[in-house]
């Protein structure tokens, strides 16, 4: 099931005395679009996010959601839902009543509550412990309830602040997926802030990077990551070597640099600093005359063919078009 809704960031702006956190952001989140809002750390994703949830002010601009000004709106009032880094549970209520909660704050009967905190339960897969108490549960499982609390008052949009980042390696991979699925299921606006790169990838139907208080870039994934406008975005989105050619700057994949076969070849002359062997690639790094250090990501079968050692003199190569200047 897709729903219709849009969510508009009118020239949105947050100040904290003189702390510019925010600075004019203009964007559109498409309906039923998973979202991942990408940047360093203090960039101002959080208060972006909190702008959006209603649990934060916004100095100027506005929040549209669904044709509507929600700006001035309780976080209740407003049709966004937001799921907390530390899941804020409460303790002495067991799963179900967790899930609960904010229906029997509406006054909603206990039956019909706990046949909607079952529902939720299901679509995170955690029917089966709901009598538990939250002390009872790992921290994934603690994860999965505190989203099926954030869904079950049928939000338009889903808020989540590096939802990810508290868990081990192996079930951030698994619960990413699932977050994935139930994004889909749902058909809502998910919107997950990340300071990284490979989940932004791994996830989104849009990456929105920022940087310094506003939006550097925002598309695809495969966009952002092919085609950054910007240093800023080419070496935060990774994969790419900036080089300085003709006086500007300009951004080359890793995997689309070559060896030259024949010295004399066009291309840029340098000396090799690294090469590390990794399997099906071999990754191999150089230092250009200017003193800059271009990475290369060389299928191994060709690499071994003609190997390299650090100290090496080699010419550094691409194919035509595969440069792309970018903006100052
Ligand atoms: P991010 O989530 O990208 O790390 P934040 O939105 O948390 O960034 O912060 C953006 C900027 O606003 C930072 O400089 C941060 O120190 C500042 N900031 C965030 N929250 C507050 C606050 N409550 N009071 C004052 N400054 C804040
Ligand atoms: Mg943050």
């Amino acid at each position: 099931m897709r729903t219709g809704y849009d969510l508009e960031l009118v020239h949105l702006t947050k100040r904290y005395g003189d702390t510019l956190a925010v600075r004019d952001l203009n964007h559109v989140f498409h309906p039923g679009s998973y979202v991942c809002l990408l940047g360093p750390s203090g960039c101002g994703k959080s208060s972006t996010l909190r702008m959006i949830a209603g649990h934060e002010t916004v100095s100027e601009g506005a929040i549209v959601l669904d044709g509507q000004d929600v700006s001035t709106l309780s976080p209740a009032q407003r049709g966004t839902a937001m799921m907390f880094q530390n899941y804020a549970l409460f303790p002495h209520l067991n799963v179900r009543d967790n899930v609960a909660f904010s229906l029997r704050m509406k006054g909603v009967d206990k039956a019909t509550r706990h046949a909607k905190a079952n529902e939720l339960l299901a679509l995170v897969q955690m029917t089966a412990y709901a009598d538990r108490l939250p002390a009872q549960l790992s921290g994934g499982q603690q994860q999965r309830v505190a989203l099926a609390r954030a869904l079950i008052t049928q939000p338009k949009v889903l808020l989540l602040d590096e939802p990810l980042s508290a868990l081990d390696p192996f079930l951030r991979i698994q619960m990413r997926a699932e977050l994935k699925r139930i994004q889909r299921e749902l058909g809502i606006i998910f919107i997950h802030v990340t300071h990284g790169q490979d989940e932004a990838l791994a996830l989104a139907d849009e990456v929105v990077v920022m940087n310094n208080a506003v939006i550097e870039q925002s598309g695809p994934p495969r966009e952002v990551w092919g085609a950054p406008r910007t240093e800023f975005v080419a070496r935060f989105m990774g994969g790419h070597n900036v080089i300085t050619l003709e006086g500007g700057k300009v951004a080359l994949r890793a995997d689309d640099v070559k060896l030259a076969e024949t010295a004399g070849t066009p291309g840029l002359p340098a000396t090799v600093t690294s090469v590390e062997y990794q399997g099906a690639t071999v990754a191999l790094s150089a230092r250009t005359a200017a003193g800059e250090e271009v990475f290369a990501i060389l299928p191994e079968e060709g690499f071994f063919k003609t190997p390299k050692s650090p100290g090496d003199a080699v010419t550094l190569a691409w194919d035509e078009g595969r440069l792309h200047r970018l903006q100052a």
